[in-house]
């Protein structure tokens, strides 16, 4: 391979190596600092983010990235294209986005998260829309920057899902909402249905480390390579393929809680523990979007954790922890109980057949707001009217409303979407596997999980950004993302244990 190219490989492990430095501040911040090192932090990040950014639209990175592309050695080698594919779609970005705008963003996303904190805590919208509204506008002169063919949410989609464009998915979804709604009204008729009551107890944080523990070895998360902590809010954060970290957290009353965050975050860590090691520091070496990643934490936590043969391996294993608690408990009656259906009005609470609904009120609501058809002022009504159109719930509080999620605070806008691509890609990734694991079933009620691992590893993990996410979606499955596997999976799932017709 030509050395413009290596050196091209050169800058990228250098930016790979600023990044995940910045990651580990992130990750000692949420974990370990004490309170008071809150300033020196903010300082330290900006310090780093501004290093970065610098290295991102340095001359020479573009100098060898325009040779890399017009060299044949690396037409020839797809692993290299899409290193060179990959630097300059996220070099065309930094470049075109101002650096005043970078500090910008910056500097109001950190007062716009304090205010939310506040705002949410007092339910007091007020506090929060002033913010609200020059994030906005600083996220709309972003997108305009960045340049989009059709509407500018697209620009921000693009940061989270490389290549997918709102149009397409708030058709997807219009798909997904028609399908859903009936089966909402179908289990809200049901006679017998089932209740959370046996996950309900008190179970010591300790114990619950312990089964936590167990079920991430089962899964094949490697504790030599990873740690598991406690956080306010659950996350993974790789730096490398020899440390991935997660956390968690535990509500001692809700043992479903905190083992299902373990679930999640975990299928988050073995996408990040199975990209290509011999491609570590490369941009093809990294996750391909967001909406991948989240199919992998999906997975593990729906698909896997809430299917009735691996309850029944739990069954087992949380009767050896809390023996009292659950060695009578039938596994066919915990199944039920962990898969409880019911409309409520927070996100991260929300169950599989109501989650994605929570979403389109979001996607919806933002790309309104980037396109600037709805003013920041309109959202607590707006958001009432859609909870009530898709969930058919009143919002008594904003804090139980629009003030919820944090992500707009810190200028996350157009990522909502990615939990929603996350459970669709998971549905069908997974209705792949079991084509060719025939003994999955088999497999999970022993907790014997190596086969799913190897299979992802093999088709998903592996290539890490060598296709496109679409790309990837057909080449695994053999069609696009359709809306189909997810559906299938929860009419059948929920039909039997409401004891409906769906
Ligand atoms: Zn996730």
């Amino acid at each position: 391979m030509n050395d413009r190219y290596l050196r091209l490989l050169g800058l990228a492990g250098e930016i790979h190596d600023l990044a995940s430095t910045m990651g580990l501040l992130e990750w000692d911040q949420e974990v370990m600092m004490p309170p008071r090192g809150v300033e020196g932090r903010a300082r330290q990040r900006a310090t780093l983010a501004a290093v970065l950014h610098d290295r991102m639209v340095d001359a020479e990175l573009g100098d060898v990235l325009a040779a890399s592309a017009a060299s044949a050695d690396v037409a020839a080698d797809p692993w290299a294209a899409a290193n060179v594919r990959e630097m300059a779609r996220q070099r065309d970005r930094a470049v075109k986005v101002p650096r005043e705008l970078v500090a910008a963003l910056a500097r109001e996303g950190t007062l716009a998260q304090q205010a939310w904190v506040a705002a949410r805590q007092h339910d007091d919208w007020a506090r929060f829309a002033p913010h609200l509204a020059t994030l906005v506008d600083l996220k709309r002169r972003e997108a305009a920057a960045v340049g989009y063919a059709t509407e500018p949410y697209d620009a921000l989609l693009d940061e989270y899902e490389p290549g997918a464009k709102a149009a397409d998915l708030a058709a997807l979804f219009a798909r997904l909402r028609d399908g859903l709604v009936p089966v909402l009204d179908a289990l809200r008729g049901a006679a017998r249905p089932p209740t959370a009551a046996l996950w309900r107890g008190d179970f010591a944080e300790a114990d619950q480390d312990i089964l936590g523990r167990q079920v991430l070895a089962a899964m094949g998360y490697d504790f030599a390579a990873g740690r598991l902590d406690v956080s306010a809010h659950p996350f993974t954060q790789g730096f490398n393929p020899g440390d991935v970290r997660i956390t968690t957290r535990y509500d001692v009353h809700d043992l479903q809680s905190g083992l299902y965050a373990n679930l999640h975050e975990g299928g988050h860590a073995l996408y990040e523990l199975g990209l290509p090691a011999e491609r570590a520091g490369q941009p093809v070496g990294a996750a391909v979007s967001l909406g991948i990643h989240e199919s992998q934490s999906r997975l593990w936590e729906n698909l896997v954790g809430r299917s009735r043969p691996f309850v029944s391996w739990l069954a087992g294993e949380m009767a050896a922890v809390w023996p009292e608690r659950y060695e009578a408990v039938d596994p066919e009656a915990l199944y039920r109980a962990a898969n409880v259906v019911s409309p409520s009005l927070i996100r991260i609470e929300a169950d599989e057949v109501t989650y994605n609904l929570h979403i389109i009120v979001r996607m919806e609501i933002e790309r309104a707001l980037v396109a600037g058809e709805v003013q920041v002022a309109d959202l607590p009504a707006l958001w009432r009217e859609k909870v009530k159109a898709y969930l058919g719930l009143d919002v008594p509080t904003d804090r139980e409303g629009v003030l919820q999620d944090i992500h707009w605070s810190f200028g996350l806008f157009g990522y909502f979407p990615t939990y929603t691509l996350g459970n669709l890609y998971s549905a069908q990734l997974f209705a792949a596997a079991r084509r060719h694991l025939p003994d999955l079933d088999a497999q999970m009620a022993a907790g014997e999980l190596g086969d799913l691992l190897g299979w992802l590893r093999a088709n998903v993990h592996g290539p890490g950004s060598l296709y496109r996410a679409d790309e990837l979606c057909v080449r695994v499955t053999g069609r696009e993302l359709s809306v189909d596997p997810f559906l299938d999976h929860v009419r059948r799932k929920f039909g039997e244990v409401y004891g409906v017709a769906l």
